[in-house]
């Protein structure tokens, strides 16, 4: 275990994942955490930050492309979903979807993918989900009254990404995230 190895805090089911973008290109945490709190949240509303190498609007850090940054602690409530905060782990990858595309690749890294693929894979065994209970923002319900969710977010179909959980071998996960 690498991203969840932090011991239970409490006995907290986490039911879903949900897959967010930032709809920014470019940001982080810290980021997040500034755009957030001016938001009139405590913090960044995310468990998770996949960061695409862009941390601010004019730099490029090649290191930096397929990090992962912790957010809020999972255990945790976070601030992604309005109603549907209480048993989700939101995971945000760093990018601006112009439009829902058929793969996830016209926006975000193949670092952030394989980041998020990871990542998964480890919440998937330590929470005992399944691949369906991999969602994407735009899959759960809307909210007319809030601007921030809109129906764009992550940009991209996340059955895709259930997909490869239900065909691909563990085996080449184990092989792949450290
Ligand atoms: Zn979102």
């Amino acid at each position: 275990m690498r991203y969840f190895e932090q011991p239970k805090k409490r006995k907290k089911k986490i039911k879903q994942i949900v897959v967010h973008c930032s709809a920014s290109d470019f940001g982080d945490k810290d980021k997040i955490d500034e755009w957030h709190k001016n938001r009139g949240f405590k913090s960044c509303g995310y468990h998770f930050v996949i960061l695409n190498g862009n941390v601010s609007s004019n730099s490029y850090d090649k290191a930096k492309d397929g990090v992962v940054e912790y957010g809020r602690n999972w255990w945790e409530n976070g601030a992604h979903v309005r109603g549907h905060n209480k048993n989700t782990i939101g995971i945000c990858l760093i990018g601006l979807p112009k439009k829902i595309h058929s793969l996830p690749f016209g926006v975000f890294t193949i670092k952030q993918l394989r980041s998020l693929f990871c990542l998964l894979y480890e919440a998937i065994r330590f929470f005992e989900l399944s691949p369906n209970d991999i969602v994407g923002h735009n899959e759960i319900v809307n909210y007319d009254n809030d601007p921030y969710n809109d129906k764009l977010c992550p940009g991209f179909n996340v059955e895709f990404i259930r997909k490869v959980f239900k065909y691909m071998p563990g085996i080449y996960f184990r092989r792949h995230c450290g």
